[in-house]
């Protein structure tokens, strides 16, 4: 049902709202004619539920895709954050939750072209996985309405490599000790040194796979949700050097 969260907040006549209503029926027609982002209207400012809803995880998979083309050729949508702001004001439809790094060459909403209200984002050092994390997951996905859950790892992290020379400092100790299993996991045959680049991403791509597992077997809720095919769990490589975005099979 649609009402005064749904679309453009405090404020809308019955006639703009009848607009907007009329819009972002139309925009859920349209589907993925064009990515949701690119529609020239005044729902286009941000998802409505409906828009949300009417997208399959495959649908929205399709969009960060696109997403992080328009940002690897320099062709990123011309947003109006104001405009996106007020939109989510009184209510916010994300499609998919990214749990990434905190890295700051890797922010998940640039990287993929995405709009305020667009993406829920969960960043911490090495995309690790812990109870407070997968509870906020859980939170996107069972709560509020979520279909995508992404874990993003990168290339050249710092605390993969951290991992790899068994840092110590403080509270990062135990960070990393969640990382460690990663390294050893890992099979590769030449140099296993944090100043082998193709190693440590390769640690990389095991430590976001072991995030995917944790997140299953820490979390019922969320399994459930993927055996019923209202979710999908996937994982994903961001390069540095290129801007790509792998989706790892
Ligand atoms: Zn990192």
């Amino acid at each position: 049902m649609h009402n005064a969260t749904d679309c453009c907040q405090a404020g809308s006549s019955g006639i703009a709202r009848r607009t907007l209503l009329k819009t972002s029926l139309s925009v859920a027609i349209v589907g993925l004619a064009a990515p949701i982002a690119r529609v020239e209207s005044a729902s286009a400012a941000a998802l409505t539920q409906s828009e949300r809803d009417s997208l399959t995880p495959d649908q929205i998979i399709e969009h960060l895709k696109q997403g992080n083309e328009r940002f690897r050729s320099g062709k990123m949508q011309a947003y109006d954050y104001l405009a996106q702001k007020r939109a989510t004001a009184g209510g916010q439809y994300p499609a998919a939750v990214i749990l990434s790094c905190i890295d700051s060459r890797a922010p998940a909403e640039i990287l993929f072209d995405a709009r305020i209200g667009d993406t829920f984002n969960a960043r911490i050092a090495g995309n690790i996985a812990n109870d407070d994390l997968i509870g906020s997951l859980e939170f996107a996905c069972a709560a509020a309405g979520a279909k995508v859950i992404l874990v993003m790892g990168h290339t050249a992290c710092g605390a993969i490599k951290g991992a790899i020379d068994h840092v110590e400092l403080g509270n990062l100790t135990g960070l990393l000790a969640k990382i460690k299993p990663a390294v050893d996991e890992t099979q590769y045959a030449g140099d296993r040194s944090s100043k082998n680049d193709a190693f440590v991403d390769a640690v990389a791509t095991t430590n976001v796979r072991r995030t995917i597992d944790a997140i299953r077997s820490g979390s019922p809720v969320l399994a459930a949700m993927e055996k019923d095919g209202k979710i999908k769990m996937l994982g994903a490589m961001y390069h540095l050097n290129g801007g790509r975005v792998e989706f790892l099979g």
